[in-house]
């Protein structure tokens, strides 16, 4: 009884020892799209359980000075209540963010991800939404005001595509017409990803990466995948 308490304590020091190491060169070659996305959501799972690694932030400022080997790059809504390092227990040099309001896709994003991906060697893309997005809100009212407007339209093709509700339920005001269009957001953006972008979408063919989409939970902090 003793040793196995040992055995599984020494196993819990090694892996907390390496998740708190940051991202080598030689660890991201090895990983794979599988591998990374399931290291992000074993890094959610310590993060909803209130587990996060200890991690010593002066070496990984020091250690990552000199080049970085992030393993994904996630295009997230600014949301404050979204720090997505922390939504997926990584520090320093482990992970790309670009990060606009309703997490939609434009050219500066596409490039950043190209850059991401086949030129820095990160093996995920990840589009990440999350409910109840102000962002959201503002498409399904239909909400207009200076440049806010431009990034709002940009989000009026997945107010559209859910069906289902009465004239006067799509709005803001009704939480599950908001969170339906949050989902289907995220998916139209990862299918927009993959048409505007042919690094990306030949990276994917070629299964040097994965473009996935996600929902963070605003009141769980939990990460689901989405088909
Ligand atoms: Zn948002």
């Amino acid at each position: 009884m003793k040793k196995t308490a040992i055995i599984i304590s020494s196993a819990v020091l090694s892996f907390a020892t390496f998740a708190s190491a940051q991202t080598t060169a030689d660890q991201q070659k090895a990983m794979t799209p599988d591998s990374v996305l399931s290291e992000l959501m074993a890094g959610n799972k310590r993060f909803t359980e209130n587990k996060p690694t200890a991690k010593n932030v002066s070496d990984r400022i020091s250690k990552t000075s000199t080049g970085q080997y992030p393993k994904a790059v996630i295009l997230s809504c600014i949301d404050s209540r979204v720090p997505v390092e922390k939504v997926f227990d990584q520090g320093i040099g482990d992970i790309f963010v670009g990060r606009v309001a309703g997490n939609v896709e434009n050219e500066d994003q596409l490039g950043s991800m190209e850059f991401a991906t086949k030129l820095a060697g990160s093996k995920l893309v990840m589009v990440l939404g999350h409910t109840a997005c102000g962002a959201i809100k503002g498409a399904c009212d239909g909400a207009e005001m200076g440049n806010l407007t431009g990034l709002l339209q940009k989000i009026e093709p997945a107010v559209k595509a859910v069906d289902g509700y009465k004239p006067e339920e799509r709005n803001s005001k009704n939480i599950e017409f908001v969170n339906k269009v949050v989902i289907k957001n995220v998916q139209q953006t990862v299918a927009d990803i993959r048409k505007r972008s042919k690094v990306l979408a030949q990276l994917e063919q070629e299964g040097k990466i994965k473009i996935v989409g996600a929902i963070y939970d605003l009141k769980t902090g939990k990460v689901t995948l989405l088909p």
